[in-house]
């Protein structure tokens, strides 16, 4: 007999506009609602596994500011012309058939009305109600009190900033090429990178082969001069929260290339023509990309529920105390870590899309199916794709260095990616046997793409629906720069002066 399934514990108004069915004294009954927010690697992974458990047996609904799930793993190739930036995004309605999905951002959550209201893509306003609510909302660039950063510097959170940076990249080598001015071109040719852990280290292996690959199709280009890069840490070496032989292996290749990595080393301050390091350096450069980390998604500050370095608190079990009907997980939640007592998860795409399922499991059990297990998860390893065939990784802890932990790489993304593979692989072959394309479509200006904002996956439009740069109240101004409150990217505004273009 296939069990039914029922909102245990204390009952709500189930959605407004839900299916309803005939119950067994054949009165309406609907089906419970179970509203995911975020499809990133937490929520797409409760959806699809809350959907195979569920069977349509409860109402599984989306809400997502975008219609795909997005890979990060692989957004620094996008940046560097590896992939196209469709290649790393799942479409959302064509992966997850028994979803429904609904475009847009929850902007606040009632939990004792239990509802979450949300603003769709164009300027509307709507409302979900709920019978078990999950939060996957993931994080967004972390912001340091450093003067200019939050006005010259580019996040590295979203696609836009991803494809952003390729076409500003690209330009900046071009305007290079032929500016007749040696510091000019000299700044041009500079690219700063602010954080080496993944993100940053990636994106500097990967952006210095772009630039490189770039100049040599530069008619012109003055001979000898050659695009620096530049990868800056507080820490005493790369990698800081990774094994320290993946950390050897990573700037090993970073310095063969010629990456100038700066340990112990961050910046003072950031204006339109430059960065001062706190060494009392000034580095000319028109390119300053913030890669500092990540802070949880601002909506969690707004639930007034207990938070743990800003992550919301739950249970092992991925519950928040209090809330039997709301979950949490990924990024936006302190998770504990059973495998190491008193610490919480890290912020990585392992333990977010494995916590999705555990989560879909539990908000299964709390329907009245199965039973709630706890999450544990020991760590598989980490791979960072350095370019070409290098990469640095440690799968099962066995390290691996250059060509073999390239294909294992590669190997660990396609198969972690839900969907797309073939595309992607598809790309990497093409870039392995054809130049690169030098094209900058010059389709995102610096405004757009803000670092101080609750919504890096949205293309910034002053005055637009979902883009507002946080949420109501979020709580960001203690975490910007100096003098700059939520939302309030002076800089980078049409018609600023920040610098950039
Ligand atoms: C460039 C980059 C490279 C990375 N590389 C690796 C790697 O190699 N390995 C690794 O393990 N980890 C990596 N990470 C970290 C990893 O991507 C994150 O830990 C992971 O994405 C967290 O998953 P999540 O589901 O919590 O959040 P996300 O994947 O960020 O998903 C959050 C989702 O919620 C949506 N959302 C946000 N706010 C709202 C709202 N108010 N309403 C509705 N929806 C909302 C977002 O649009 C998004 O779809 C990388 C991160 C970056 C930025």
């Amino acid at each position: 007999m296939t069990p039914s399934v029922s909102p245990s514990g204390p009952t709500t108004p189930a959605g407004r506009t839900g299916p309803a069915r005939s119950g067994p004294s054949g009165g309406p009954r609907r089906r419970p609602r179970v509203v995911i927010v975020g499809a990133g690697f937490a929520g797409y992974q409760t959806a699809r596994h809350l959907s195979r458990t569920l069977r349509g047996r409860a109402e599984i609904v989306l809400l997502n500011p975008t219609d795909y799930f997005l890979y990060l793993p692989l957004l620094p190739q996008v940046t560097a012309g590896v992939l196209e930036a469709r290649r790393v995004t799942v479409s959302l309605p064509g992966t997850l058939r028994q979803v429904r999905l609904v475009l847009g951002q929850a902007e606040r959550v009632d939990l004792a009305a239990r509802t979450v209201h949300y603003s769709d893509p164009e300027g509307g306003e709507g409302e979900l109600t709920y019978d078990r609510l999950v939060l996957a909302v993931g994080s967004v660039s972390k912001l340091l009190p450093i003067p200019g950063v939050a006005e010259h510097a580019t996040g590295f959170r979203g696609l836009p900033e991803a494809l952003y940076l390729r076409d500003h990249i690209t330009r900046q080598i071009e305007l290079a090429g032929y500016c007749g001015d040696p510091a000019e071109c000299a700044a041009r040719s500079t690219f700063v990178v602010v954080g080496a852990g993944y993100t940053g280290t990636e994106l500097a292996a990967h952006g210095k082969m772009f630039t490189d690959a770039l100049v040599r199709k530069q008619p012109g280009w003055p001979r000898g001069v050659k695009p620096r890069w530049m990868l800056l840490d507080v820490a005493d070496r790369v990698l800081p929260g990774l094994s320290e032989r993946l950390a050897r292996t990573a700037d090993e290749v970073l310095r063969e290339r010629g990456v100038d990595v700066r340990v112990k080393t961050s910046v003072k301050e950031s204006t339109k023509d430059g960065v001062l390091l706190d060494t009392g350096e000034f580095v000319d450069t028109r390119t300053l990309i913030w890669c500092v980390g990540v802070r949880p998604d601002p909506l969690v500050s707004l639930l007034d529920l207990p938070t743990e370095k800003g992550r919301l608190v739950v249970t092992p079990q991925l519950g928040v105390p209090g809330h039997p009907e709301v979950f949490a997980c990924g990024d936006a939640a302190a998770v504990p870590d059973l495998t190491r007592p008193g610490e919480f998860t890290p912020m990585t795409a392992q333990h977010a899309s494995r916590q999705g399922k555990v989560a879909a499991r539990n908000v299964a059990a709390s329907l009245g199916l199965g039973t709630p297990v706890a999450y544990r998860h020991n760590d598989l390893g980490f791979a960072v794709d350095l370019g070409g065939v290098k990469a640095a990784a440690n799968p099962m802890g066995v390290p691996l260095s250059g060509p073999v932990a390239g294909a294992v790489t590669r190997g660990y993304h396609l198969a972690a990616m839900p969907g797309n593979r073939v595309r992607v692989a598809a790309d990497w072959l093409l870039d392995a046997a054809l130049p690169r394309q030098a094209v900058q479509l010059g389709l995102l200006r610096s405004w757009q793409v803000p670092l101080d904002t609750a919504s890096p996956e949205l293309v910034h439009t002053p005055g637009a629906p979902g883009t507002s740069g946080t949420h109501e109240n979020s709580g960001t101004s203690g975490n910007t720069s100096s003098g700059n409150t939520s939302g309030n990217t002076s800089g980078n505004t049409p018609g600023s002066t920040s610098g950039k273009e």
